[in-house]
Formats: C-alpha cells, structure tokens, sequence
C-alpha cells in the first residue's frame, strides 16, 4: 500500500509541476505577443515571468509537507505498544469494548502473521484473537499447512477493539488503528502475511473498491512482504461453498512458503 501511495504522490507532485510548466508557458507567450514595433525586441518585458520562476520568497510548503507529525507508536517497541494500546482512547470503538484484543503468537519472525477484521464476542471478553468458532477453524487452516498459533504464526486484527453488533469497522476506526498494526509488523517482521476477510484485505492492499473474490488466491506485498488475501472463516461457516477457494489459497501460499500440506483439505 505505501508502494501505492508513494506513486499516487509522485503523480501529484508531477501533475503539479506540470501545471506549474504550463502556467509559465502561457505567461512567457504573452509577452512575446506583445504588439512591438520592428526591432524593438530589447522593450520586451519579461520580468513577471522571472518573478514566477524565481520568487522572491520561498514558496508555501505542498501538500506532502503538511503531513501529520508523525504517530508516536512509530518508535515504540512491541511491549509499549501493547500497553499504549491497553488504554487506546483514539476512536469510538474504546466505549464499548471489554479489552483491547492486542495480538497473539509468534513475535519474532512468525512464518504468517494472520490480520483479521476485529475482535468478536468471545474475543472481547477474553481479550484474545480468533477464540470462538471462527478461531478454532482458521486453527484448523492452520494446522492443515503445518502451521500453528504456538509456535510460528501470529495473530491480530485491524482494529483492536470489538465494533459494536460485529459490524465492519468503520473507516475512522481503522484509520486510528492502523499505526499499531503498521508497527505490530515493522517490530514482527513476518515471513507472509495472510489477509481474512474483505475489510483486512482491502485495508492492507489499498484496493478500498475490490471484491473479496478480486482479492483473494493472488499474492500481494506490503512493505517487501509477500502477502496473500482469502476469505474470513466465519465466512466459510456461513457458506461452505468458500471451502474450496480457501483451501487453493492456502495451499497457493504454503507452496510459496516451502510448507507442506499436512494432508487432507481444510475441512
Ligand atoms: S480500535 Fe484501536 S484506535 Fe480504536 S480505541 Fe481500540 S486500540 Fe484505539
């Protein structure tokens, strides 16, 4: 994603450029048409177009430089971040949470760190990730790959704080959210990322319009690590119909990790 907003800066500041190019262009054509007599080429004033490319004062800083300070979760290690996040107070979500559902697993150099959506029912009253159902499925993914939340994997959401009713987090949620799981991974270094589900998968890929079947069984990088998008187990227990193309993308993945399927399907 930050590939992508490098690009989408880079055409701004190009755009603008260009703009700039084409303002000066029309300014410089104007003094040449200017009506001048025969030979009278030295009246030409061409001083407001050298005022335009050499100002007198600096120009306003654009708008790649009133960015927002930067967030401090940037510089915190992994256990400030998890108590910073213990008392998070920076969207709605604070109001109606039991805990903060941080994260779970492997720390350092898990094989796949699996981002979900947000904390559930159970997830909230016991302030752990994937507890309920859908985590004893996706544990059974797992395990289906020779992977496990004990020993190589680890575990969290894009928000850290159960949505009322289970809805999908809002926008501003995962907005104020996404330092933590921005720094969760920069301090984790996972070897692959595994999106669940349409919110994960649109936020950590930046395609905010796609589908979960645009998104899902192809391989996608954030910052440098490969990362592969598929549905939500409690997706898969409502329809069973998503067990085959989990099951493809598991596989997909588990290939390109050197893992070998420890037999049978996902079940
Ligand atoms: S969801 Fe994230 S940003 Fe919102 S209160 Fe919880 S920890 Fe803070």
């Amino acid at each position: 994603m930050e590939r992508t907003d490098d690009l989408k800066e880079k055409r701004e500041a190009l755009a603008s450029a260009l703009g700039r190019t084409d303002a000066l262009m029309d300014d410089f054509l104007s003094v040449l048409k200017q009506d001048f007599g025969p030979g009278n080429k030295s009246s030409r004033d061409f001083s407001s177009v050298a005022e335009k490319i050499l100002p007198d004062e600096e120009p306003e800083p654009e708008t790649r430089n009133n960015r927002e300070p930067e967030d401090e979760r940037f510089h915190m290690s992994y256990e400030a971040l998890c108590s910073d996040a213990m008392g998070c107070t920076r969207c709605q979500l604070c109001k109606t949470r039991t805990n903060v559902v941080f994260g779970i697993g492997c720390t350092d150099r898990p094989v796949v760190m699996v981002i979900g959506e947000g904390p559930g029912e159970n997830e909230d009253l016991q302030g752990l990730p994937f507890v309920g159902k859908a985590g004893q499925y996706l544990d059974r993914w797992l395990a289906a790959i020779s992977l496990s939340r004990d020993t190589n994997v680890y575990i969290t959401n894009t928000v850290k704080c159960r949505p009322p009713q289970n809805r999908d987090p809002f926008p501003d949620e995962k907005s104020a959210c996404f330092a933590y799981l921005k720094q969760q991974i920069q301090l984790i270094r996972p070897q692959s990322i595994l999106c669940l589900g349409r919110p994960a998968s649109t936020l950590m890929t930046g395609q905010a319009d796609s589908s979960m079947g645009a998104l899902r069984g192809r391989f996608f990088f954030f910052d440098g690590i490969p990362m592969m998008c598929t549905y939500h187990p409690a997706a898969v227990l409502r329809d069973l119909s998503l067990k085959r193309p989990v099951w493809e993308d598991l596989k997909k993945l588990a290939k390109y990790l050197g893992l070998a399927p420890a037999g049978g399907s996902n079940g």
